[in-house]
This record gives structure tokens, C-alpha cells and sequence, in this order.
């Protein structure tokens, strides 16, 4: 997240709690009851290990984040929201990654989540260098689907991203960090899908930049947030046609050689697709890359479902009622 913006802690910044081998007789779990193993990732306010239960020997990722680290960057209302989302998500079979409990000692927060055993998309995409287009196509789809219940549920994502986007064991897509996301007023949702609830006219130029430095990764970031910080589902959309162009030409189509600079192309929509560029692909992609987040493909569709995004020529031959039970294409 914004996070890699910023120079990243060491890895093992934090190390494992002690191991016990007692069975707690309460329901409530505690670190005790599991059994820490390596690190699998590490953000600026978190280190996420693998973990085995103790009593079942199930694996879990479990994050952890350092309390006194949390209130001195003043970050505990996004780990109430990131709780909140979690728990929202909670009942969605597939997309997510998902929250099975949370607890806490003296020091740490714990969440405790399904562990997506294959990591990250972003290294595959960089492994081959481009998807095919059957491999983007699908997991393209399958992103589309996590959006739809997602924002159903009135969360937005916020730093959708090729690191934040997990594969489980069958290598089927679970996205995770939803230490940014921001969650609509349900009667909100429900009513004016695309308003703007909150007033930010008031807040201070600190104020917006301070929230600023929290919300999306440079090269995602949609240009609303990036010019008022407005929270509309239509940034998640822009970051789908982010990574929809970056699983087909291996690169993100905003690159500068700074922060700054990527920043500029993004509010200038300076970008190029680069020859042999699939036409549907373009189309779709052009049309979800739109600067005035009203008008991009999907924004205007009622109900839970994207049928404008469903309908683009480019998801051609995707059956959208069976693409979570097909095994995923081999990516190669
Ligand atoms: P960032 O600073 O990148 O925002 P963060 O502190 O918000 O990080 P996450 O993004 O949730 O933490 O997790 C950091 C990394 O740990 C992920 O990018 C991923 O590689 C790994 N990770 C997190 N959750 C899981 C999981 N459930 N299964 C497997 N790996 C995970």
C-alpha cells in the first residue's frame, strides 16, 4: 500500500511470540495456541507470519501488528475498518482473503487469516512477463467478481494491486490488505450509489494530506483520489483497468521515476499501449481508464452485478456463473 512508498521495516522487524504447547481451556484464542513459522510478508504497520493451530495443525497466515507503533502513527481507526471489512467479508465463499479470528496480548494485535499458499500475483505477471490472454481474461473475471461483492457490501478496496491480490491453493484469486478500505453508509449504498458522502470541503490542507499519504499506491491511484481524496467504487474500477493492462503487457500503464511523476501522468492520463495490444483489451481498458470517475464502464449499472463490465467484448466465451468453480488456466 502506501506503505511501499516508504522505506519498508526489516523483514523479521518483528519476531515470533514464544511457543507454548498447553491447551488453553477458553475459547478465546492467544498466540499460544499457534505455532509461528516464517514470514510471508511484511508491510509498515504489520508482519504477516505463517502459522500452524496448534490443535489442528491448520496453516494460517497471521498478521501482526505492534500496538505502540499503531497509536504513535495514529492508524487504529484502519485497523478497526480493516476488522470491520474483514468480518463483513466474512461469508463470501471466494475472493477474500478470510478472517477467522482476532485476538491480542500486552503488544500485538492479531488477525488470523486463510492462507493464500500461493502468494502474490505480482510475481507470476513478472515471472512470465505477460499473461495470455485466456490467463488475463480469467483472472481479469475473477477480480470482477470479488469487486461486484465487495462493493455490494459498500467496501471500497482503495489500493487495489498486483501485490495485494493473493492466490489460493488452486490458484484462484483472494484479495487481501484491506488496511485502506473505506466503507459506505449501507442506507448510502443502498439509495445514490455513486455519492460522495463525505463533506472534505472543511478539511484542512494537512488534514488532505495526511490522508492522502494513507490511501492507494502511485502507480493504482485513481486521479479522484489523488485530486480530493472522494470515495466512489469507481477507483477500484480504475485500478481494475490497471491491472487488466498490466496482466497483458507486464508493466502498469502509469510508470514515472518518481512518486511525482506518476502522479502527473495519471492526472494527464499519459499512458500508451504498446503494440499487439489486444483491440478488446484496449476497448475495455479504455473505457474503465476514464479521468471523470462518473463516466467509467460499470459506474452507472444498478444492482450488485457489473453487467456493462460482464458484457465487454473482452470477457468473450466467460461464463459467469461457473468461472469460480473452473480450475483457473495455467499461467505460463
Ligand atoms: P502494506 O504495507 O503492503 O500495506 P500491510 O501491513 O497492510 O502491508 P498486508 O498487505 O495485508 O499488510 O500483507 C503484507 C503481505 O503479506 C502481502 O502483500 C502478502 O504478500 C502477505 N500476506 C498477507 N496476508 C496473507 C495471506 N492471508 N496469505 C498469504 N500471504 C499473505
Amino acid at each position: 500500500s502506501p506503505a511501499k512508498m516508504q522505506a519498508r521495516p526489516a523483514a523479521a522487524a518483528l519476531s515470533p511470540p514464544p511457543v507454548s504447547t498447553t491447551i488453553p481451556n477458553k475459547s478465546k484464542r492467544t498466540a499460544q495456541d499457534y505455532i509461528f513459522g516464517k514470514v510471508i510478508g511484511d508491510g509498515c504497520y504489520s508482519t504477516v507470519f505463517l502459522a500452524k493451530d496448534i490443535h489442528t495443525g491448520k496453516e494460517y497466515a497471521i498478521k501482526v501488528c505492534e500496538k505502540r507503533h499503531i497509536i504513535k502513527e495514529k492508524k487504529g481507526e484502519y485497523i478497526k475498518r480493516e476488522k470491520e471489512a474483514l468480518n463483513m467479508l466474512s461469508n463470501v465463499p471466494k475472493g477474500f482473503v478470510r478472517l477467522y479470528c482476532t485476538f491480542q496480548d500486552a503488544e500485538r494485535l492479531y488477525f488470523v487469516l486463510s492462507y493464500a499458499k500461493n502468494g502474490e500475483l505480482l510475481p507470476y505477471i513478472n515471472k512470465v512477463g505477460s499473461f495470455e490472454l485466456d490467463v488475463a481474461k480469467y483472472y481479469a473475471a475473477e477480480l470482477v467478481l470479488a469487486l461486484e461483492k465487495m462493493h455490494s457490501k459498500g467496501i471500497i478496496h482503495r489500493d487495489l494491486k498486483p501485490e495485494n491480490i493473493l492466490l489460493d491453493e488452486n490458484m484462484h484469486l483472494q484479495i487481501a490488505d484491506f488496511g485502506t478500505v473505506k466503507i459506505l453508509d449501507p442506507e448510502v449504498i443502498r439509495t445514490i450509489p455513486e455519492a460522495n458522502i463525505e463533506d472534505n470541503s472543511q478539511s484542512t490542507e494537512r488534514e488532505r494530506r495526511r490522508n492522502m499519504s494513507f490511501v492507494g499506491t502511485a502507480q493504482y491511484v485513481s486521479p479522484e483520489l489523488l485530486r480530493h481524496r472522494e470515495d466512489t467504487r469507481a477507483s477500484d474500477l480504475w485500478a481494475l483497468g490497471c491491472i487488466i493492462y498490466q496482466m497483458i503487457s507486464g508493466l502498469p500503464p502509469f510508470r514515472g521515476p518518481n512518486e511525482f511523476l506518476t502522479f502527473q501522468k495519471i492526472l494527464k492520463l499519459d499512458y500508451e499501449f504498446p503494440e499487439g495490444f489486444p483491440a478488446d483489451a484496449k476497448d475495455l481498458v479504455e473505457k474503465l481508464l476514464i479521468l471523470d470517475h462518473t463516466k467509467r464502464l460499470g459506474v452507472e449499472d444498478k444492482g450488485e452485478t457489473y453487467e456493462s463490465i460482464r458484457k465487454h467484448p473482452f470477457f468473450n466465451g466467460i461464463d459467469w456463473d461457473t468461472v469460480l468453480e473452473q480450475s483457473p488456466p495455467t499461467i505460463n
